[in-house]
């Protein structure tokens, strides 16, 4: 236990000052690159509003904040340099309304990089041309069931519908796209609709539909339950 507590502080220096020289490379470079959302889904603490959790705090700051350019950049750099095997990943928050999401995705590409988004998708169907063309390889996009039940769980009247719509604009690209995925939480608001919510997706070349399962019972988990399982449905869609 000593050795590892003594050990840890080097571990961290190395990876920071000398990461090349870091043993395990990571398959993953995950950014939160804002903190701003334009949806409230009541599975969220920020749709909940509890506020008593830091992804409240940091996805309802204050002001926008977005991670500066010359930051984004020198971590494609050095991801390139040190980890050219990793995944650039924008996640956590809700990369599509990040100012620098494109170029920055263009320059990934440039430096070799496999990209994904996770995203809402509310807001796609402006992008999706421009994230096809900078090279972006694979969008997760969360919906929540068929365009009714998404609507009340994301507390927004067109979000299902700005999302469909833009993973459609995806797949009719002519020339290289991103691969596009969907993932589903499984919650007591939608549980009874998931196969209405599969159908509209039948015809669709996903590359995964996903549906994650809450696993822990609620009290084990502070404020916002997480799905912590997911179960892949690979295409063909049994519908
Ligand atoms: S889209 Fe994501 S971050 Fe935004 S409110 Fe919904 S769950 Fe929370």
């Amino acid at each position: 236990m000593l050795a590892r507590r003594l050990l840890q502080p080097l571990k961290t220096a190395n990876m920071r000052f000398f990461p090349d020289s870091f043993p395990y490379a990571p398959d993953w470079v995950v950014l939160g690159v804002n903190n701003a959302c334009n949806l409230r889904c009541k599975m969220c603490d920020v749709g909940a509003g509890y506020k008593a959790s830091n992804f409240y705090h940091n996805m309802t700051g204050a002001k926008p904040l977005n991670m500066p350019r010359e930051l984004i950049f020198k971590i494609i750099d050095e991801t390139a340099r040190y980890f050219p095997k990793a995944k650039l990943g924008y996640g956590f928050t809700e990369p599509l309304l990040y100012p620098h999401l494109v170029e920055s995705i263009r320059y990934a590409k440039q430096k070799r990089l496999t990209t994904a988004l996770t995203t809402n998708a509310f807001g796609l169907e402006r992008l999706a041309v421009d994230l096809a063309l900078a090279g972006l390889d694979e969008v997760s996009v969360s919906l929540d069931g068929p365009p009714e039940i998404h609507n009340a769980i994301r507390g927004h009247a067109r979000s299902f519908a700005g999302a469909f719509e833009g993973i459609k604009k995806i797949f009719k690209i002519k020339g290289p796209a991103p691969e596009v995925s969907i993932f589903c939480a499984v919650t007591e608001w939608n549980i009874g609709h998931l196969v209405r919510f599969a159908e509209l997706f039948k015809s669709f070349p996903l590359r995964r539909l996903g549906f994650c399962i809450r696993t822990l019972p609620r009290p084990m988990l502070p404020g916002r339950t997480m799905p912590s399982m997911v179960v892949y449905t690979p295409p063909p869609f049994p519908v």
